[in-house]
């Protein structure tokens, strides 16, 4: 999508990935709700094609005769990556194109949605076998960098950041909590981050696993907590034009947001119930300016979220917006990937 918005540019791309089921699915008879037409189209709950009652010849437990009717819904979005994509093909089919754009001046800004268990984490940071995108675009960065130092010369800083309950806290550093100033000119900072010079793409894995570890909740345990926080990553890059000695600077963010399950369906209570109402609010609010800018609104509201005040200037005015939205394909998650399938459908409409 690309609309104009008060003399400038914004796009914005949205991109689903389909995770492959884990063994408790695989085993369990859930059934599958996501149907992948093409790498474009997807169709949600779609018509059963076997008797509905029986699979393999065997009754299916847990069947409700009275069941509603199969949604069927179909979804068009710029790009659909299968169970059989890994790391590298989501990065060549999303970030990869964000690196020419950034070097010309646009903030870029990348956004893991999804609830938890839906593979946001595996996304962004990956494994050692598999490295995520954050370190992907970043490796790409340093490589396009590389080739157009005899013009400009680049200078790049990291920071690495939590927002947890509407609370600011530097990954990389250990502080109490940060806030947010409006500073005229450059826009929104957070006084007291620590800005992290790099060199190479391998210095980046040393900082995101520090980081990581710093995390609320370990965003790599497999156990049920839920990973309540959102990790924003951001590279400031200072670009000086050797000719004529002008500087620009531009950014990139990539955030592995807080799952987006509602609170209420995970039964909690208190001070889980707050984190849960903190969580909506700010993905909502993410989901507010996002589809305000893809409808070209003039006046976005930023300041309903810690989330967007920070992101204010690398989500409106000449920015491109990559959203990965997560799901999985069991039936056990149809609430939650119907709801992500809808946040995603909403960010693409024009
Ligand atoms: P989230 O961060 O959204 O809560 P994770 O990224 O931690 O979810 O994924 C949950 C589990 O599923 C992890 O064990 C992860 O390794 C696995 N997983 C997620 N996506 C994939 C994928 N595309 N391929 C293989 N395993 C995946
Ligand atoms: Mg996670």
């Amino acid at each position: 999508v690309q609309t104009e918005s008060a003399g400038s540019q914004t796009s914005i791309k949205v991109i689903v990935r389909l995770r492959p089921q884990n063994q408790n699915e695989m085993q369990s008879n859930h059934k599958t709700v996501v149907k992948v037409v093409d790498d474009k189209m997807l169709i949600f709950d779609p018509k059963e094609e076997q008797n509905p009652f029986f699979y393999h010849g065997v009754a299916q437990k847990g069947r409700d005769l009275l069941k509603k009717q199969n949604k069927e819904l179909q979804f068009i979005f710029d790009k659909i990556f299968d169970v059989t994509s890994d790391n590298n093909d989501v990065f060549e089919g999303s970030t990869k194109d964000l690196i020419c754009n950034l070097l010309d001046g646009y903030n870029c800004s990348v956004f893991a949605y999804g609830a938890t268990g839906a593979g946001k984490t595996h996304t962004m940071l990956g494994n050692g076998d598999d490295p995520g995108i954050t370190y992907r675009t970043v490796a790409e960065l340093f490589s396009e960098i590389e080739k157009q130092s005899e013009q400009r010369e680049f200078n790049l800083g990291v920071t690495y950041l939590e927002i947890y309950n509407e609370n600011v806290q530097d990954l990389l550093h250990k502080s109490g909590p940060l806030h947010l100033r409006d500073d005229g000119r450059c826009g929104v900072i957070v006084a007291g981050l620590k800005i992290i010079t790099i060199q190479n793409a391998e210095e980046l894995l040393t900082l995101l696993a520090k980081g990581n570890k710093n995390r609320t909740q370990h965003p790599t345990d497999a156990n049920e907590e839920s990973s309540r926080s959102h990790a924003v990553f951001q590279v400031y890059i200072n670009i000086t034009n050797r000719l004529d000695g002008q500087v620009r600077q531009v950014k990139l963010s990539m955030i592995d947001l807080a799952g987006s399950e509602r609170a209420s369906a995970t039964g909690c209570k208190g001070a889980r119930f707050k984190e849960g109402a903190n969580i909506n609010k700010s993905l909502l609010a993410l989901g507010n300016c996002i589809n305000k800018l893809a409808d070209g609104a003039k006046h976005i509201t930023y300041r309903d979220s810690k989330l967007t005040r920070l992101l204010k200037d690398s989500l409106g005015g000449n920015c491109q917006t990559v959203m990965i939205a997560n799901i999985t394909s069991s039936s056990f998650s149809y609430e939650d990937t119907y709801n992500t399938l809808r946040y995603a459908n909403r960010a693409k409409k024009i």
